[in-house]
């Protein structure tokens, strides 16, 4: 039995961990187009007020994987995915190469959501999903203490990671200045009186919160960049982080033929309309139409699936009720959300 797994993401690198100590024999193979070994997503947006984050961050190598006997290709790129033959189309260092599987497990995450006006202005801002992104944000914002100015960004999207990324770069002593288009921050999340609590938090880290402020578009001027408000114009900005949510990878199950959603459609069993192939994690969108994008149920997603594939149980996967918390910097909810 030989199953391929697409993504180094924890979904991918728990279930393969997992799956390898509850069934030795079967061959595992992880594809991913990442290089810097298996890193800890969530740390992503604790990402500048440290300075060894780079290392930290890096949960376990793809070497110390390989040694546990799970083989991990990395740098590679999964193409495209051949039902019939059950075998996956990829590309690595420019050469072309074809993988064979018994059972495809699809785990590969989610891009950041990108509001439809920004989209072709790609140039202007950034957004902080993946180990790449923090290094370029990392590499930029050395350069401007480098050149002895304090940096000043603008971060669009007063949700979960806009919070926590704004408070982190405002511990690191940035200046910041958080645009959110509705009247309260994190309203998914929070109760309005949590909500003012984040506020009061924000701004006591020096960052200006400018509610009820949706962000049309950016405008370089010189190497400052400027936000167009409806009313307003506002610049003179080192960088502009977008964080407005996330958008699950359906692309490679949506050309498979495979049924898609918000996510990539799974029943009970994380099966998709295909049985021979599963998917969980962020791009997976569960039997109860709900897409499970935390560290927790993500956890739980890879253990069972692990136990269902080696044969170990044949109960469905039962969602937990869980309570996400935001790691912004001195705030703790009074109401916890419940998921
Ligand atoms: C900044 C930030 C902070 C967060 N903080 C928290 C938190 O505090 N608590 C919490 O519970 N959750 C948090 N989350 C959410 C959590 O990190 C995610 O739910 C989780 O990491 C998703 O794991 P995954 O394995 O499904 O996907 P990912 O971690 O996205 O991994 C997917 C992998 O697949 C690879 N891949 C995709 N397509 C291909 C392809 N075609 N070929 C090759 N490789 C491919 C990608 O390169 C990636 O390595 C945070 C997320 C972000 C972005």
């Amino acid at each position: 039995m030989h199953i391929v797994i697409i993504g180094s993401g924890m979904a991918g690198i728990l279930l393969a961990e997992e799956l390898h100590k509850l069934s030795p024999d079967t061959r595992l193979t992880v594809l991913t187009r990442e290089t810097h070994g298996y890193y800890s997503r969530p740390m992503l947006s604790h990402g500048f007020s440290r300075d060894d984050v780079e290392t930290r961050i890096v949960l376990k190598s793809f070497d110390a994987l390989r040694a546990e006997g799970i083989e991990v290709r990395a740098g590679i790129e999964v193409l495209s995915i051949d039902r019939a033959s059950r075998s996956v189309a990829c590309r690595q260092d420019g050469q072309p190469a074809s993988i064979g599987y018994d059972r495809l497990v699809l785990a590969p995450g989610s891009d950041a959501f990108v509001p439809p006006p920004f989209r072709g202005s790609e140039q202007h801002f950034r957004v902080i999903n993946s180990l790449d992104d923090l290094i370029a944000l990392r590499r930029e914002r050395a350069g401007i203490l480098a050149g002895g100015r304090t940096p000043r960004w603008a971060v669009i999207g007063g949700g979960l990671i806009g919070c926590e990324v704004g408070s982190d770069l405002a511990k690191a002593g940035d200046q910041v200045v958080l645009f959110h288009a509705l009247p309260r921050l994190m309203e998914r999340q929070l109760v309005e009186e949590d909500s003012a609590t984040l506020l009061t938090v924000l701004q006591g880290l020096g960052i200006e919160v400018r509610l009820n402020a949706g962000a049309e578009a950016f405008e370089a001027d010189g190497d400052q960049l400027a936000i167009r408000l409806a009313d307003e114009h506002m610049g003179e900005f080192d960088g502009i982080l977008v964080a407005t949510g996330f958008k699950p990878r359906t692309a490679l199950a949506e050309a498979a033929g495979l049924a898609i959603g918000r996510g990539i459609r799974v029943d009970g069993y994380l099966r998709t309309t295909d049985p021979a192939i599963h998917a969980l994690g962020d791009a997976a969108e569960c039997a109860d139409g709900r897409i499970y994008a935390y560290v927790m149920p993500i956890r739980q997603q890879a253990l069972w699936l692990a136990r269902f594939l080696s044969g170990q149980t044949a109960d469905p996967w039962q969602p937990p009720v869980f309570q996400p918390r935001a790691k912004v910097h001195g705030f703790s909810a009074a109401h916890p959300y419940i998921f």
